[in-house]
C-alpha cells in the first residue's frame, strides 16, 4: 500500500568546515545556515510528527554540493530546502585626498593627489528564494531519471528499462514529472517570501537561478526551494541573522509556508486533481483494440502534469487502460511498453465478462498524471487515472 506523498523533508544548511560561505563583519554564513536549518528542521518535526526529517549536516562539517544532492536523494526526498545567506560586496567611497610622491619619466621627484577610498557596508537586504533555473531542466529531468522517482522500486530491471532515455515516451513522462516539481518548487518558494512579508521582512521575490552554487536545485530529484536568509554583508540583517530570536521566526516562517504547501497539495487531491478526463469508465467495448502506438516528438513538451501531486495517507493512484471483452495476459504486447505490471480484473455485466485492464501503482498523482501520458501515447486513448485509499477505489 502507498505511504504518506510527502513523508521526508530534507533539510540543507548551505555551506560547512572549510566552505565558510559569505562572510559579514563578525559572523559565517555556514554557521547562520546550521542554527537555522537546525531550528526550522525542529520546528517542521514537531508541526509533522509523522514526516521525517533529513538533513544533510548537523555539525560544521563540508561536503560538496553532489554529496548533498546524494543525501537527499538517497533519503528519496519529497521535498528539498536548501538554507544560505547573501551578501553583497562592500562600497567603496572617496573620503578625501592625499598627497603622493612619485617620479616622472625623466625620474624627477614630483607629487600627486590621490583619492583615500572608505569601504561601506552594501546596503542591500532582504530575503529570497530560489527555484532551479528552467534553463537547466534537462539536468533535473535527469536527476529524476537517474533516481528512478518515477513509477517503480529503483534497481529493477523493469525500472532500468522504462529509464532508457532513448524512449522518447520515457523523455515526456520524466519532464511531465519535472514540471509538476518545478510548478510545486515555484509555489513553496512564493509560499516563503509571503511568510517573510508577512514578519515584516524585505523579500526581493522568488527567483530562477542559474549560478555556480544552485547545483543543489536540479540534481535532487524532488521539488527543491533555495532560501537566501537575509544580507549577512548588512550589519542590521547579520545581527537578526545571529540572533536567536531572528532565527527562530526564519526557522517559523519557512515552516508556515510548508505546512501551506502540504495543505494545499492534500486539498488538490481531495478535489480530484486535474488531469482526469471527465468521461466515466467501463461502458463495454469502450476500446477493443487499442491504436498503434502514436509518434511522439521528443522535443514537443507535454502540457504540465497537475501541481497536485500529492496525497492522503494510504492514498495511491492506477491507470486504467482500456475496457474490453477481449482477454489478454499481463505479458501480452499491448503493454510491452508499460514497465511494472498491468492488473486484469474482471466483472459480470449483462451475462458477458467485461476486463478492466488497470496499470500501475503510482505513488502521487503527478506520477500517475505522468504515466497516462505515457499510456495515451501507447494507444490506449481513453484512459484515465484512478485514485485508491486502503486498496479501495475512492473517486
Ligand atoms: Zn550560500
Amino acid at each position: 500500500m502507498q505511504e504518506k506523498p510527502i513523508r521526508t523533508i530534507v533539510v540543507d544548511a548551505g555551506h560547512g568546515g572549510t566552505d565558510h560561505g559569505a562572510r559579514g563583519g563578525y559572523s559565517s554564513e555556514k554557521d547562520v545556515t546550521l542554527a537555522v536549518s537546525l531550528k526550522l528542521g525542529k520546528v517542521l518535526e514537531e508541526m509533522f510528527p509523522d514526516v521525517k526529517i533529513v538533513y544533510t549536516r548537523k555539525v560544521d562539517r563540508f561536503d560538496d554540493v553532489n554529496r548533498k544532492a546524494a543525501i537527499a536523494n538517497e533519503a528519496k526526498g519529497d521535498l528539498f530546502i536548501s538554507i544560505h545567506c547573501n551578501a553583497a560586496p562592500d562600497i567603496k567611497r572617496v573620503t578625501g585626498y592625499k598627497t603622493q610622491t612619485y617620479r616622472d619619466k625623466k625620474k624627477r621627484k614630483r607629487t600627486r593627489q590621490v583619492p583615500i577610498y572608505q569601504s561601506y557596508p552594501n546596503p542591500a537586504k532582504g530575503t529570497e528564494t530560489y527555484i532551479w533555473a528552467t534553463s537547466k531542466n534537462n539536468a533535473k529531468s535527469e536527476s529524476l531519471r537517474n533516481n528512478s522517482v518515477i513509477v517503480f522500486d529503483a534497481n529493477s530491471e523493469e525500472t532500468q528499462q522504462l529509464m532508457d532515455t532513448k524512449d522518447p515516451e520515457t523523455i515526456i513522462m520524466l519532464n511531465t514529472l519535472r514540471n509538476a516539481f518545478f510548478d510545486q518548487s515555484l509555489r513553496l518558494s512564493n509560499l516563503v517570501e509571503d511568510e517573510f512579508t508577512n514578519a515584516g521582512r524585505i523579500s526581493r521575490g522568488a527567483r530562477q537561478r542559474n549560478e555556480k552554487g544552485i547545483l543543489v536545485l536540479h540534481a535532487t530529484a524532488m521539488p527543491s526551494v533555495l532560501v537566501e536568509l537575509g544580507f549577512i554583508s548588512n550589519p542590521e540583517e547579520e545581527n537578526y541573522l545571529n540572533s536567536a530570536d531572528g532565527q527562530n521566526e526564519m526557522a517559523h516562517c519557512i515552516a508556515r509556508a510548508v505546512k501551506k504547501y502540504k495543505e494545499e497539495l492534500e486539498r488538490t487531491h481531495k478535489a480530484g486533481g486535474s488531469a482526469r478526463p471527465a468521461e466515466t469508465p467501463a461502458p463495454a467495448q469502450q476500446h477493443p483494440e487499442p491504436l498503434p502506438p502514436a509518434k511522439v516528438n521528443p522535443a514537443q513538451e507535454p502540457p504540465a502534469a497537475s501541481a497536485g501531486a500529492s496525497a492522503a495517507a494510504g492514498t495511491d493512484f492506477r491507470v486504467q487502460l482500456l475496457t474490453t471483452e477481449k482477454v489478454y495476459t499481463s505479458r501480452s504486447s499491448l503493454f510491452k511498453n508499460l514497465k511494472g505490471g498491468v492488473d486484469r480484473e474482471t466483472l459480470r455485466q449483462k451475462g458477458k465478462s467485461i476486463n478492466k485492464y488497470i496499470w500501475g501503482n503510482f505513488r502521487t498523482e503527478a506520477e500517475a498524471n505522468a504515466a497516462l501520458y505515457k499510456a495515451r501515447k501507447n494507444g490506449f486513448k481513453d484512459a484515465f487515472v484512478l485514485t485508491y485509499r486502503n486498496g479501495e477505489r475512492i473517486d
